[in-house]
């Protein structure tokens, strides 16, 4: 597994409202992470469509779309080894109701479509939605240096 894999972890409206952006990255950064592109963002329904492309037109979207349009949304793009599984997995289960404490929906959510935070399901859809979210030039490529204190 590359240590080079990224993600896409976005903190909803319901979390930024809540104050919970801290607590979110705090999960990741503590977790041994690299943090490589962060902005404030309020999202278009263009950009809602296309990042939630395989939603659009089931019958939860349009009371998404308006939730996820409503507030300011912190995008992120996280990178280390295998960080798009263990991502999902600090994420917790879509519904916050079953997901295990200790997981950030777990933690800090009750209902579906108030979920907290949003995180790639696969490399593949990582690579897409980060594209979608971030230029190029957003993204940094930096070297932490507690890599060798992380990675054996
Ligand atoms: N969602 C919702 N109502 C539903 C199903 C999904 O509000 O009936 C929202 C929920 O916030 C979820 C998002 O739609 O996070 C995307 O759903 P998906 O199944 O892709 O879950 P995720 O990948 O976010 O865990």
């Amino acid at each position: 597994m590359s240590v080079e894999e990224r993600t896409f972890i976005a903190v909803k409206p319901d979390a930024v409202q809540r104050g919970l952006v801290s607590k979110v990255i705090e999960r990741f950064e503590t977790r041994g992470y690299k943090l490589v592109g962060i902005k404030i963002i309020q999202a278009s329904k263009e950009l809602l469509a296309k990042h939630y492309e395989e939603h659009v037109g089931k019958s939860f979207y349009p009371k998404m779309e308006s939730f996820m349009s409503s507030g300011p949304i912190v995008a992120m793009c996280w990178e280390g080894k295998d960080v798009v599984k263990q991502g999902r997995s600090m994420l917790g289960a879509t519904n916050p109701c079953a997901s295990a404490p200790g997981t950030i929906r777990g933690d800090f959510g009750i209902d579906l479509g108030r979920n907290v935070c949003h995180g790639s399901d696969s490399v593949e859809s990582a690579k897409r939605e980060i594209g979608l979210w971030f230029k190029d030039e957003e993204l940094v490529n930096w070297t932490s240096n507690q890599a060798k204190w992380l990675y054996e």
